[in-house]
């Protein structure tokens, strides 16, 4: 299994997960980046995954469905509701917490984490360690909780941040370099915090869950009263 990084819109990720010839997409926010990761990798679209339902991870949908009939389109069942008629009578599977997609002999595990929407998902793949987060985990930061609230937010990072150390973390959006702006604000002493900085590439995906446990404020937050304060300072920080 390989993993490429189609960056999408302004600082959407998109992801294609390959496996031989064939591949799956993850959070295609628009088709075009897409269909040309797929003709530069010489891999066949076979499924369509998506963590949430905001039009900046499922905007391809419907493209990618004309031109690639018969593909898998998954999306949680919770989430599957907000999507716009025409972009919902293209899902093919609606899925919830530890559900399997498959992809050839890849399989990945559905984890709920609620709380930028109800139906918020990553699709984690225990081997090699890989978890798409959408907007719920991003790299030094997190998705605003929209839909949720903070205490079900935190549990949904507990849970990320729960799988093993060297899990790679592909997030939804590059917004890394503004996140680690506010966790040094938010943990002024936290040198590996300051080494991240220091070490920043873009882009930035994929992080490890070994990273975030150490650098992201919002993972580190000890307390759901502590997560509500940081995420409410973080909202409105320039
Ligand atoms: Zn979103």
């Amino acid at each position: 299994m390989r993993v490429v990084v189609v960056p999408c819109l302004s600082d959407n990720f998109a992801y294609l997960v390959i496996s031989g010839t064939r591949a799956a997409v993850i959070d295609p926010s628009e088709a075009a980046p897409i269909e040309a990761a797929l003709a530069r990798e010489g891999v066949t679209l076979a499924a369509i995954w998506c963590t949430h339902h905001h039009w900046d991870h499922t905007g391809g949908i419907g493209d990618l469905v004309d031109k690639h009939p018969g593909i898998d389109v998954v999306i949680s069942t919770i989430d599957a509701e907000k999507l716009e008629p025409k972009t919902r009578r293209c899902i093919t599977k609606l899925v919830g917490d530890g559900d399997l997609v498959a992809l050839e002999n890849v399989k990945a595990r559905v984890i709920l984490n609620p709380g930028h929407t109800l139906g918020a998902i990553s699709f984690h793949i225990e081997d090699p360690g890989a978890v798409f987060t959408g907007d719920t985990l991003f790299a030094a930061g997190c998705g605003r909780v929209f839909e949720g609230d903070p205490a079900m937010m935190r549990a949904s990072l507990t849970k990320l941040a729960a799988l093993p150390p060297e899990t790679l973390v592909y997030f939804g959006h590059e917004y890394t370099a503004a996140n680690l702006k506010f966790a040094i604000a938010a943990e002024p002493n936290n040198y590996k915090i300051k080494n991240r900085i220091a070490a920043l590439a873009t882009p930035s995906t994929p992080s490890t869950v070994k990273l975030e446990r150490d650098t992201n404020p919002f993972v580190r937050a000890d307390s759901v009263e502590e997560f509500a304060k940081r995420r409410e300072w973080k909202n409105n920080f320039k």
